[in-house]
């Protein structure tokens, strides 16, 4: 039975509710329009309403109070829940994809045939629009590979049966020799027995393939927009997706027969047995068709992998382990965003796999926490620590606590208790939520964390209904809701005083190279209007923060700006060995205030520091200065930091240059990535106990010690940007874009974030920017709506199916307007004995995020050598239980995926060859610190692209179309020199631009006549009036706006020298550093599987 129905509608909590009088609807974080105008939430399609929309300069830009202040009433977030549920212990909470199955819109649950092959997207995304069906058949007819589209076949019970039946010619490999001729290929040595395991992999093609070009017989209906030809986003095959929310879409028709598969190349999906007798096989592999071949490429690039892309007619030398018979990203991606981007993700469902990070859909709130603030690696547990074990998959939970919301998604509500504060059950203090259970008709209820029974307190009373529900559930959001806020007493603030607001201080370096740079003068322009939009809340006037200005090279200069004085007053502090700080009346102030004497003073700090010749620089002192003063004035607050240099003036923190690349690959790698003295920790530790926040902004010109300098940012939840050789002209657009977003973005302070879990399981581990005194209590002096903690969960106990596994998150903060608050997030997953279910109910990309912050954060303390190890291992060991337990029994030469985990080898390997744990010559030691401090506290879609760029053709869809243009797989071999390409991977953005591309597109575009005339390493498209400029200058900025951080364009040329830049994320391919290609990788995946099962 399906509980979502049996649930009846509920009032919303926009109408009236006199229940409680202190409920309203917070602003916090997540309307756009109040203070956090980016909202870089993750969606890949389409742009988002952000900064980016702003004019970039001054008064112009709309202050970010201009959006629709968040309206109490027109949040309607219940519309039919099934929350009681989980309360209530015995609840029908069958086989979640028995549930998830009938939640699908358009969906066929068991009829839709599993289509794991012929499914590729690259097979159309390279040569532009939606084929029809007949080029389709053209290009596959043309190919001759295997396993592309077996239009044949038997076509039922294919999906349902035992995949031993599927298992047939297992000789589509014959060869064992083509590893060898692979191009690029180290080949991995192999084992003996089959030449090439990891093309031997695939077999049982036709029938499953078949299966995926065929109607079942028994199947549901088709989906009506299957019938007709392919659609831009519709790949012919669908792909399958095990799980039944991923449920894929019934093939096209359109499909010919005849397009055999008669090549001997064609790596088949095996398919691994039903796990549940009834409904379709989790797909496994999805190894697809071939592409066809790209005439146009491969000749300028000779080292180039050519794997099909020379094909022609006659039939490939069955040689190669084809590149488009392996699980490509975008088809996964692309068939997501199909079969799940049209409906609202509806969170009342235990331990529902929510859409991937790359598709854009909608979140309706039910009982469990959004998406977009937790993501599992799996949303079914297994019950036992030693399948949790066996099965190596971690289990953790990519957290960020106050994520912005799309303006169509309401913020979490506030909710207050007053005095008595938030209710709690007294033994293990979980707050309440959805799932405590309410028993002797409404007078205790029952903690689901640790089972205490609690009492109700007489104000908190309310009667059940016949169901044991309490009668006002849907009045309260938390009793109703996943997501939620509580008014924090006073007894949630320290020294049980209310917070006063927090304040900015803005510290800006003066020393010889900021002036020389500009920086300075940029900075302080920038500012005088930029204050205007400090963060404010709800429909606040102005922000109830203050500011402060510091400036200083190997001394520090405070101003009094104080409203009264006709001019600021500086005054200096030499005595860097004990900061102090010299004023309190006039440091911190408001802007509205002082704005005539702040004016004043930006405007002069450029002409005081002009004729500097001071070089050396402090960093310690400086931070201390403001962390003091924060003190002082007894608030929480972050600091601006503008810095250009290693500190080398004599003063705490000092640093030396240890810059040593020879220590690459040795066993002191490690030191590269550890700061050099314990200064900054222990600096770091009394920032967070202030609240004291720090954000640094780096402008070197050389070495800095990234690594060391970070540390404080890193441990107060803090960012850091770095400007390498900063340059007024070329940079000034993203130095002033990040620095806008970042001092607009909304911040939570002096925050500390607890995970509860219900019996059986417990936090034990945490990845991310913040601080730990203790095993349990993440400290963060901010937090804002970018930043996420990871946690990992061990089992101390058993854990068991019926109840599942309760997660808590609470978060306690102060909002920028200086309210105490608890943000509290619940989430439901389900547990499981058998390992195919934690198998089904997977999440790659959420996986990728864990795996990476475990391994850099590994290379602090072990060779990066050990680190990749471990990691292969791990993902091995994590496949071969898999392909043991839970495919079917089957050659040993077969390399079986599990359908959630396809992309596990393709990410993973992104992750091995990445700057940290391979760098290449080109990457400084600076840069390596400074990546892997970002990626620590990245969100899901943030790791995704930033591991495997997203790479977009930008000709081969129609001008006038609106959609994002289509996807091309991260490789070389997909550039075809008539085309031009954006790739970006949330840091970078490259525009390619190839050498046989029309002559009148460069015009379009570029305003030259001929290829040759393009400027290498333009970063600016010229603004011209046609539609391809129009489009693609669009389609630049509506990447970046989905960015936290700014992309600046560089223009690189087919065959420039500036193309070794680009083709680094390329990383499908093997990289210079010695970073395996995908083919190569997943060969060797394929090996240490077979290792571990033999
Ligand atoms: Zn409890």
């Amino acid at each position: 039975m399906n509980v979502n129905q049996s649930v009846p509608p509920v009032p919303s909590f926009g109408q009236p509710q006199p229940v409680y009088p202190g409920y309203h609807q917070s602003s916090y974080g997540g309307q756009s329009g109040s203070t956090a105008p980016t909202i870089p939430y993750g969606a890949y399609n389409g742009p988002v309403p952000g900064y980016q929309q702003t004019p970039p300069q001054g008064m112009s830009r709309a202050p970010p109070s201009s959006g629709a202040p968040p309206s109490s009433t027109a949040q309607a977030p219940c519309g039919q829940a099934a929350y009681g549920q989980f309360g209530q212990g015995d609840v029908q909470n069958g086989p979640s994809s028995t549930v998830q199955m009938q939640r699908l819109p358009g969906s066929q649950p068991f009829g839709s045939p599993l289509a794991p092959v012929g499914n590729q997207p690259a097979v159309l995304q390279p040569y532009g629009p939606p084929p029809t069906s007949a080029q389709v058949t053209a290009q596959l007819s043309g190919m001759q590979i295997s396993g592309a589209v077996a239009p044949a076949p038997p076509s039922s019970g294919l999906g349902y049966g035992p995949p031993t039946s599927l298992a047939s010619a297992s000789g589509s490999f014959p060869n064992s020799g083509l590893y060898g001729s692979y191009p690029q290929g180290q080949a991995p040595p192999l084992s003996q027995a089959q030449g090439h395991p990891g093309i031997q992999t695939p077999q049982r093609s036709a029938p499953s393939q078949a299966s995926g070009f065929t109607p079942p017989a028994s199947g549901g209906p088709r989906l009506p927009s299957m019938t007709g030809p392919l659609l831009p986003g519709q790949s012919f095959g669908g792909p399958s997706v095990s799980q039944p929310n991923h449920v894929s879409s019934p093939p096209p028709q359109a499909l010919p027969p005849g397009t055999q598969m008669t090549g001997p190349l064609g790596p088949l999906p095996p398919m691994h047995s039903p796990q549940q007798p009834g409904y379709q096989p989790q797909q496994n592999g999805s190894f697809g068709p071939t592409r066809g071949p790209q005439p146009n490429y491969g000749s300028p690039y000779p080292a180039a992998p050519t794997f099909g892309s020379q094909s022609g007619p006659q039939p490939l030398p069955p040689k190669r382990l084809d590149p488009d018979a392996i699980p490509s990203p975008i088809q996964v991606i692309e068939d997501d965003r199909n079969n799940r981007g049209t409906e609202p993700f509806v969170t009342g469902v235990r331990g529902q796999v929510p859409p991937l990070v790359t598709t854009n859909f909608l979140v309706k709130d039910q009982g469990n926490a959004s998406p977009r603030y937790i993501r599992c690696t799996s949303y079914n547990i297994p019950c036992t620590s030693d399948m949790a074990k066996q099965a190596q998959v971690p289990l953790a939970a990519v957290i960020k606590p106050l994520a912005r919301l799309p303006p169509e998604e309401a913020s979490p509500y506030v909710v207050d208790h007053g005095e008595s504060g938030p209710l709690r059950c007294n033994r293990c203090k979980a707050y309440m939520c959805p799932f405590m259970q309410f028993i002797e008709g409404g007078r205790r209820f029952q903690c689901c964390f640790c089972s205490c029974i609690n009492d109700v307190p007489p104000q908190y009373f309310q009667h059940l209904d016949h169901t044991g529900k309490r009668v006002d559930a849907y009045d309260r959001p938390e009793l109703s809701l996943g997501s939620y806020e509580f008014l924090a007493t006073v007894d949630y603030c320290k020294n049980s005083k209310f917070p006063s607001p927090p304040a900015f201080i803005f510290m800006i370096d003066v020393s010889y190279n900021a002036i020389r740079t500009g920086l300075v003068r940029l900075l302080c322009e920038e500012l005088k209007s930029l204050l205007d939009f400090l963060p404010r809340e709800g429909g606040a006037e102005e922000s109830a923060i203050r500011v402060g200005f510091v400036t200083y090279n190997k001394v520090l200069h405070f101003y009094n700006v104080k409203s009264s004085l006709a001019q600021p007053q500086m005054m200096v502090v030499s005595d860097v060995a004990d900061m102090f700080v010299p004023l309190l009346d006039g440091f911190l102030v408001n802007v509205n205030e002082s704005r005539a004497v702040i004016t004043s003073l930006l405007d002069q700090i450029p002409e005081m520091f002009a004729d500097t010749r001071e070089t050396e620089t402090v960093f310690v002192p400086v931070i201390q200065a403001g962390m003091e003063a924060l003190k002082a004035a007894e608030c929480a607050g972050k600091l601006f930091l503008f810095h250009t240099s290693l500190p080398i003036a004599e003063a705490p923190g000092k640093l030396k240059n240890r810059d040593d690349r020879k220590l690459i690959n040795t066993d002191k790698e490690k030191t590269l990535f550890q700061p050099q003295t314990g200064a900054y920790q222990t600096l770091a530790k009394e920032c967070v106990a202030q609240g004291c926040c720090v954000d640094l902004f780096l402008f070197p010109n050389q070495y800095v010690d990234v690594a060391t300098l970070s540390v404080v940012p890193q441990l107060t939840g803090g960012s850091v940007y770095k400007y390498a050789c900063f340059q007024v002209e070329n940079d000034q657009e993203r130095f002033l874009s990040d620095l806008r977003r970042d001092v607009q973005k909304v911040v939570g302070f002096d925050a500390v974030m607890r995970v509860r879990t219900s019996t059986g399981i417990r936090a034990v581990d945490f990845f991310g920017a913040f601080y730990m005194s203790n095993t349990t209590d993440v400290e963060l002096a901010g937090l804002d709506g970018d930043k996420t903690v990871t946690v990992e969960f061990k089992h101390d106990d058993r854990l068991n199916e019926e109840s599942g596994a309760l997660l808590q998150c609470a978060l306690l903060y102060t909002s920028c307007a200086g309210q105490r608050r608890l943000r509290i997030h619940n989430l439901a997953l389900n547990c499981c004995t058998q390992l195919a279910d934690l198998y089904r109910n997977c999440e790659t990309d959420t996986l990728i995020n864990y795996m990476a912050k475990f391994a850099y954060r590994g290379v602090l303390n072990s060779p990066v050598k050990a680190v990749r190890d471990t990691l292969i291992t791990q993902c091995a060991q994590i496949l071969a239980c898999y392909r043991k337990n839970c495919a079917s029994p089957s050659s040993a030469g077969q390399l079986i995926l599990p359908e959630c985990m396809k992309l596990l080898p393709v990410y993973l390997n992104c992750v091995l060859k990445s700057d940290v744990l391979q760098p290449g010559a080109e990457i400084t030691t600076d840069d390596r610190a400074y990546v892997r401090q970002l990626v620590t506290s990245m969100d899901v879609a943030e790791t995704n692209v930033f591991f495997y760029p997203r790479l977009l053709s930008l000709t081969k869809s129609p001008i006038e179309s609106t959609t994002e243009p289509p996807a091309v797989r991260a490789s070389e071999e997909r550039l075809s020199n008539g085309d031009m390409y954006l790739l970006e991977n949330g840091l970078n953005l490259f525009l390619w631009v190839g050498a046989s591309v029309q002559q009148g597109v460069v015009q379009s575009l570029f305003s030259v006549s001929s290829f040759s005339q393009i400027t290498s390493g333009l970063s600016v498209l010229p603004v011209l009036d046609n539609p391809l400029s129009k489009k693609v200058r669009g389609l630049i900025d509506s990447l970046r706006a989905q960015r936290s951080r700014y992309m600046k364009l560089i223009v690189v040329k087919q065959e420039d020298k500036l193309e070794m830049l680009f083709k680094h994320f390329l990383v499908e391919d093997k990289s210079l550093s010695g970073g395996a290609s995908y083919v190569d990788f997943l060969c060797h995946m394929h090996k240490e599987i077979r290792q571990l099962l033999s």
